[in-house]
């Protein structure tokens, strides 16, 4: 990595008022109380990254869950400032918040966004009330529609809303229906996912006893379809599989880009992922071992010291070798679906032309018409797109 690259940081916040039915992310309901503690172990794992003899930029900022709008004001006031003391932030810094709407209101945005927050992303899902509910979402739709109205008079010019389909029992229409009315409030970003049934989840659970029907696959690539149409119909640009921005690039979400583009980024808290100096590596999951290993007065665990390059939480490391970090520049970056992967970005990171690495492979996918190759980049055709994880796996 070169000084004068930007990197990424992310701050997981593992709070939630409940656990949703699909979720399995490290996120925990009932332990809001060590939300003080938790902050304090959050900035003492930011400041050890500091360092005489670096001067690391940092482009992005994204607090994700769990739910960091549980968290108040202050809060993010601490940990910003931890931050600033501790890199340097590029002037035109994109500082995201993952929201779930019922935890938000007014005062409580413009304290955000008079603090530096200036992206916020909205956790819609849907607009029918009985999928909300299939889910186990708190929410209504009407929470979305008056936190987005909130966020917007706050001067959030950057909002994401994230909606789920292929949902057990979720309809071609109500998900059409979804869209009309999130298209409606003119969000300038979206993100559309899948629901995965994950192991050991409620949803699971009843869908593997036939209280739920299994979600319909061919329903579930109907809907992307529509989607995929519908949104560029709205002035909708698909710039990843999953994500579309409104009208021009200064609307796609920077932070995300950074991992597409298989740039480095500093995962911070619980069970926090990190690409940085050659390494990937990761925290302990559970919030009460992170704090322990963090915050020397509950510290009853004799692992202590920084551990290269991450921190005292960290419990697992592996270094990247160059071969390994262009396999994963190729399969993350072939996700964006406009862009894909620039060939001359490509042979000035690695010090070779992507058409010599992988020949073989852009030969055999280029005659299934899974790609296009040409001088500029190489992307997945729609027909790639149907395909998507197959092309990366070639990547491997
Ligand atoms: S709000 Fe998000 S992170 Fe929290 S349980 Fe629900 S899906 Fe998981």
């Amino acid at each position: 990595m070169d000084l004068t690259d930007p990197i990424s940081i992310y701050v997981h916040v593992p709070f939630c008022r409940v656990k949703c039915s699909y979720c399995d992310f490290n996120t925990y309901a009932g332990l809001d109380t060590l939300i003080p503690t938790y902050v304090e172990a959050v900035c003492s794992e930011i400041t050890g990254y500091k360092s005489n003899s670096e001067e690391i930029q940092v482009g992005t900022i994204f607090f994700g869950g769990g739910t960091p709008s549980l968290m108040p004001a202050k809060s993010f006031e601490k940990i910003l400032s931890t931050i600033e003391s501790t890199f340097k932030l590029q002037s035109d810094i994109e500082i995201t918040l993952e929201a779930n709407p019922a935890t938000i209101d007014k005062p409580y945005l413009a304290s955000l966004f008079s603090l530096g927050l200036n992206r916020i992303s909205i956790g819609a899902q849907s607009a029918s009330t009985e999928e909300l509910q299939l889910l186990d979402r708190l929410h209504t739709f009407s929470h979305v529609t008056q936190a987005f109205a909130a966020a917007t008079a706050v001067g959030f010019l950057l909002i994401n809303i994230d909606l789920m389909y292929g949902l057990p029992n979720q309809t071609e229409h109500s998900w059409k229906d979804t869209l009309t009315q999130v298209v409606s409030l003119s969000p300038q970003h979206l993100s559309l996912y899948a629901l995965t049934l994950e192991h050991g989840t409620p949803m699971q659970a009843r869908v593997r006893s036939g209280q739920l029907p299994n979600p319909n696959s061919d329903i579930a690539a109907n809907m992307y379809d529509h989607a995929t149409s519908y949104l560029e119909t709205y002035g909708y640009r698909q710039y990843e599989i999953s994500n579309w921005a409104k009208r021009n690039r200064y609307h796609e979400c920077k932070h995300n880009l950074q991992y597409w583009q298989n740039l480095p980024y500093i995962g911070i808290g619980a069970g926090a992922h990190s690409w940085y100096k050659q390494h990937r590596y990761s925290n302990t999951k559970s919030p009460y071992g992170y704090i322990n290993r963090l915050i020397p007065s509950t510290n009853t665990n004799t692992n202590t010291g920084n551990k290269y390059p991450g921190s005292t939480a960290m419990i697992q490391s592996e270094y990247i070798d160059k071969t390994t970090e262009m396999h994963e520049t190729m399969m993350l970056g072939m996700q964006l679906v406009s862009d894909g992967v620039n060939h001359s970005a490509f042979r000035s990171r690695f010090g070779i032309a992507l058409s010599d690495q992988y020949k073989d492979v852009l030969n055999q996918l280029s005659l299934q018409g899974l790609i296009h190759n040409d001088i500029n980049n190489v992307r997945l055709t729609a027909a790639g797109r149907l395909l998507a994880n197959r092309v990366f796996s070639e990547f491997v």
